[in-house]
């Protein structure tokens, strides 16, 4: 099921997400529906909080810059390493639409997560899959890629995005969700 994409600045984007204490199937109904809501965007990566789900669940697929990448959902991801120093990539979020800055991260790292079938995984990211993982760990601590950038410009993108949520809610626009 495709759910509504939370956006900046909705408070639950600010939340911290739980850890999941059993990868049972409404853990699993949900990845479903995030991997649903991200292709439906579309994007590379989506975390629980961004549909309003407060619990530490990501997706991502970076096959259409990475075709050797497999898609894969994290459960309780953990960063456990970095290395190769810092790189750039200029970074939206689906919760900040029409917005793109660059952000300078870690450009390998490796997580920890568990797998859908409750299974402990470590990968090792890198290229784009690294800044998505970081970009989406930092959902589930309530974090945004804006918070790197300078204040004037974070406020002014501030300002744009509230504008474009009242434009979204308003009649004209229909029934549709995520948009
Ligand atoms: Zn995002």
């Amino acid at each position: 099921m495709i759910r509504e994409i939370r956006l900046w600045p909705d408070p639950v984007l600010r939340r911290r997400a739980l850890p999941v204490e059993a990868v049972d199937a409404p853990v699993r109904a949900l990845v479903n529906d995030m991997f649903e809501t991200m292709y439906a965007a579309p994007g590379v990566g989506l975390a629980a909080p961004q549909i309003g789900a407060l619990q530490r669940v990501l997706v991502l697929d970076t096959r259409p810059r990475q075709p050797e990448v497999q898609p894969v959902a994290m459960i309780n991801p953990r960063i456990v390493a970095t290395e190769g120093g810092l790189s750039v990539y200029r970074e939206g979020c689906l919760s900040i639409p029409g917005e793109a800055e660059e952000v300078e991260r870690p450009a390998i790292t490796t997580v920890e997560f568990l797998d859908v079938d409750g299974q402990l995984q470590r990968l090792r990211c890198q290229g784009l899959l690294a800044t998505a993982a970081q970009h989406e760990i930092d959902h589930l601590d309530g974090r945004l890629y804006v918070d790197y950038l300078p204040m004037l410009q974070r406020l002014s993108m501030r300002r744009r995005a509230k504008r474009r949520k009242q434009e979204r809610a308003g009649p004209e626009q229909g029934t549709s969700i995520a948009l």
